[in-house]
């Protein structure tokens, strides 16, 4: 498909077929350059376009722009027919190779299977980097609002990339573009069962499931509102539980859920962290506006990571200081064997392609809201070790 760019008038030939199918759009290669994907509307509008200029013409400023990484992968060129039409099509963005979605990092069946020697420090880094990418959004005006595990890639190395930046909220003058989708799992309470097309998100809003991915990443996949329900009460679904503000890991209030039993505990994220889960929970259920901000996460991140030891029984073990026993270690005990961070040995000896122990405790923890991991390559292969990077 012969395609033409606005900017230079250049004419890009699309690769078929397309390198994926979404909803919206089709994603194709574009032929003799790598570094771009181009992405094609199905039902191309006005206002599709006019929100891509809006967004070309103001790009955020890339964090790790400096070091060639691409953490925004923000829309650089619109594509018209080659035929003059005035209609945009699609754009063209930076391709990012090399990365799962972070789903198949915080969920430790995929983590192990794909890259088992990511360990609890790149998981924190990864979170830092995230925050990082949301900071650099929200400072120039744009917020997600639909967060969620698909929209965000992580490379081996913890670097992260926000990727269909093309349904974030974007304002351009009076008029704002408005994100018209979300998942429950990460809205936060006030926008619990309300029309997104109805409304504008705010960076508050985002804080909300910045938090409940930076808890996925440090909590084994474990869902903040997961929990098992106390008493009779009706087990409701996640998007109810934050509604009502039902966090089982409250401190100051009664509620009707207790963490998941096979969840890691609390304790193994700094203390610091922790508190900052609280402010977004808690305090800010009926507070959006003091949840932390993504750049407050950027910094307790930074510092939870300068605050790891390293286990005598396994190097791959990386928790903070402060705890007296190694929490992987009593993890691995409680999963029957299952290490959640494989030795390099037992890497070597191809032990990480292993399947989770099917004793009850062992498989709640992996899909903690029924997700099912997509299928990985079964083959013991060289691991690359992974440097984690900001
Ligand atoms: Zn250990």
């Amino acid at each position: 498909m012969l395609l033409r760019l606005e900017r230079n008038g250049k004419l890009i030939t699309l690769r078929t077929p397309p390198l994926a199918l979404g909803g919206e759009a089709y994603l194709y290669a574009v032929d003799g350059d790598d570094s771009i994907i181009a992405k094609v509307y199905h039902k191309p509008t006005p206002e599709r376009g006019d929100k891509l200029a809006a967004m070309i013409a103001n790009p955020p400023l890339d964090p790790m722009a400096g070091s060639g990484h691409v953490s925004i992968a923000w829309p650089i060129d619109r594509l018209f027919s080659y035929e003059d039409e005035p209609r945009c099509l699609g754009f063209i963005m930076p391709r990012i190779p090399h990365t799962h979605s972070i789903f198949e990092y915080y969920n430790p069946k995929t983590r192990r299977q794909l890259c088992p020697l990511f360990h609890y420090r790149y998981l924190i880094r990864t979170a830092r980097n995230l925050a990082s990418a949301f900071n650099a959004l929200h400072a120039t005006g744009y917020v997600v609002g639909d967060v969620n595990e698909s929209n965000i890639l992580v490379s081996e190395s913890a670097l992260v990339t926000l990727v269909d930046t093309d349904s974030f909220q974007v304002p351009l003058g009076a008029t704002t573009f408005r994100c018209p989708v979300g998942k429950p799992e990460f809205t936060p309470p006030e926008l619990q069962n309300v029309r997104f097309r109805e409304i504008d998100r705010t960076p508050e809003h985002d804080a909300f499931g910045l938090a409940v991915m930076i808890f996925l990443l440090l909590m084994e996949g474990t869902h903040p509102f997961a929990g098992r329900v106390v008493g009779d009460e009706e087990m409701l679904p996640l998007g109810d539980r934050i509604a009502l503000n039902y966090y089982p890991y409250s401190i100051s209030r009664s509620v009707p859920y207790e963490p998941m039993p096979t969840a890691p505990p609390i304790g193994v994220m700094h203390p610091d962290v922790r508190a900052m889960m609280r402010q977004c929970f808690e305090v800010g259920h009926t507070n959006p506006s003091l949840r932390p901000h993504a750049a407050t996460w950027q910094q307790v991140l930074d510092l939870a990571e300068s605050n790891l030891r390293l286990c005598r029984a396994n190097t791959q073990h990386f928790y903070r200081f402060g705890l007296g026993t190694c929490p992987w270690c009593e993890r691995m005990a409680m999963l029957g064997g299952w290490d959640p961070f494989p030795s390099r040995k037992a890497v070597k000896r191809g032990e990480h392609l292993q399947p989770v122990i099917t004793r009850p405790i062992g498989m709640l923890v992996i899909d903690p809201y029924g997700n099912t991991p997509p299928t990985v390559e079964k083959t013991p292969q060289k691991q690359p070790e992974p440097t984690p990077q900001s």
